[in-house]
């Protein structure tokens, strides 16, 4: 009898792999969240033939906050392939160099962005946010993927061996593969696959910005880098006209200068630095311009569990130091399908991806972080040395580095 029971069950198992196998492709996705990571990874399992995916987001509308992102070659060469660089390039500004100066304009050195796009193969762009949303959400209407505006995830919990989401408007719901896209702060995903949650303050802010003018203000091709003491501007050209800036500051949380007025604090802060970062303040207008406390986290050990993945910046977020945020949660996109068309089972997937994304993303995590420990520290000998020690930098290894690091295991 038991014999007979063993055979029933090796055959019935083997049964449902087998029809777990030829049906992967018509699994029920559900993504959560419409950010980057979760956009992009839609398109992708899409153009890899997967059917039945959609997007739980839960603002009531497409977002438009946030200034600008460089998109750097590494994730270009990935847009490419999701058929996105043609739009990313006509409303991107291509970069070619990276400068650097001190507060009193002394040239610091300059990387250089040509050297890192030829080595990866690829271009760098600078983009605002809100056009580079509007070119995945019209990409995502093209590929008939339906995103649920409205629906906030409030709890992930097990059922069997799967998991339920239930949202805020009470609405639960299941499906055969759940992505947790749902960014760096409060995820719901990472709160349940991993337990712990707490992002980690990281002792700075940053107020962020775009703007447009009438008149050329944008040094074009260029992102430049003011290193002050314990402050920081950067300058990033879409092109001539158009551009978007982050000034940070080493700040407690909850530091009274957030509700302050911000064009009068960055004026007092780094109105002194250079005539070109007063005169980007000045022409941005105060609604254009927003506070953020920046936040990571450690390296999250576990990315998966039962049928629930998390991918971008819930899985690994990186500082805006890194400048690799949006970048690698595109990288996430592409190895996630391409994993997912491969395999025979979710279990599987999952641990492969988080096998090949673990080292890169936690390198970045980690470049990311101790770029802003020297920037954002205040102690005047520290700076100084750092900024001599930038000024004998060999900057062609440098990009070279960089380079190497961001082309890690991408597509041909
Ligand atoms: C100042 C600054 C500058 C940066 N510059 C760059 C740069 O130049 N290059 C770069 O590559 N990266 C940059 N980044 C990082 C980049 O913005 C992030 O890494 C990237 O947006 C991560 O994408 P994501 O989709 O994982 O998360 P997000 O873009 O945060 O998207 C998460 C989505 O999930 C939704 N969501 C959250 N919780 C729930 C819930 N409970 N239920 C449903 N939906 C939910 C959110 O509303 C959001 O739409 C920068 C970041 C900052 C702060």
């Amino acid at each position: 009898m038991k014999v007979i029971l063993y055979f029933y069950l090796q055959n019935k198992s083997k049964t449902n792999q087998d029809k777990y196998k030829t049906n992967m492709k018509h699994s029920e996705i559900v993504i959560l969240g419409a950010g980057v990571g979760g956009l992009t990874t839609a398109i992708a399992l899409q153009q890899k033939g997967f059917e039945n995916i959609c997007i739980y987001e839960r603002r009531k509308t497409a977002s438009t906050i946030g200034a600008g992102l460089v998109l750097w070659a590494n994730a270009n060469k990935i847009l490419d392939k999701l058929n996105l660089l043609t739009e990313v390039e006509k409303v991107g500004g291509k970069l070619k160099e990276m400068q650097r100066w001190n507060e009193s304009e002394e040239f610091l050195g300059a990387i250089s962005i040509n050297d890192i796009n030829t080595i990866i193969g690829s271009t760098s762009y600078s983009i605002s946010r809100i056009d580079f949303q509007k070119i995945l959400l019209q990409k995502a209407e093209e590929l008939n993927i339906p995103i649920y505006y409205n629906h906030k995830a409030s709890l992930l919990s097990d059922q069997g061996n799967r998991t339920s989401i239930t949202f805020e408007n009470s609405i639960k719901i299941n499906a055969d593969i759940i992505i947790g896209a749902d960014g760096r702060m409060n995820s719901v995903a990472r709160q349940y696959v991993n337990g712990n949650n707490t992002p980690i303050y990281q002792n700075f802010v940053n107020w962020i910005g775009i703007v447009e003018s009438d008149k050329p203000i944008f040094l074009e091709n260029n992102v430049l880098d003011f290193w002050g003491y314990g402050e920081r501007f950067g300058i990033v050209s879409i092109n001539k006209y158009k551009g978007y800036w982050a000034g940070g500051k080493s700040l407690p949380l909850n530091s009274s200068h957030k509700n302050r007025n911000s064009k009068t604090q960055l004026l007092k802060i780094f109105g002194s630095w250079s005539p070109k970062i007063r005169e980007i303040i000045q022409l941005t207008t105060e609604e254009n311009i927003k506070y953020i406390e920046v936040f990571d986290h450690n390296p999250i050990p576990k990315w998966h569990k039962n049928n629930v993945c998390l991918i971008g910046d819930s899985a690994h977020s990186a500082l805006p130091t890194s400048g690799q945020g949006a970048c690698q949660a595109i990288e996430d996109a592409w190895h996630f399908a391409s994993i997912l068309e491969k395999s025979e089972t979710t279990e599987g997937a999952f641990s492969k991806f988080q096998k090949i994304r673990f080292e890169k993303t936690t390198i970045i995590t980690m470049a990311g972080r101790d770029l802003a420990k020297s920037l954002f520290n205040e102690d005047l000998i520290f700076c100084e040395q750092r900024n001599e020690n930038a000024k004998t930098t060999n900057y062609k290894t440098a990009s070279q580095n960089i380079a190497k690091l961001w082309s890690k295991d991408l597509p041909k």
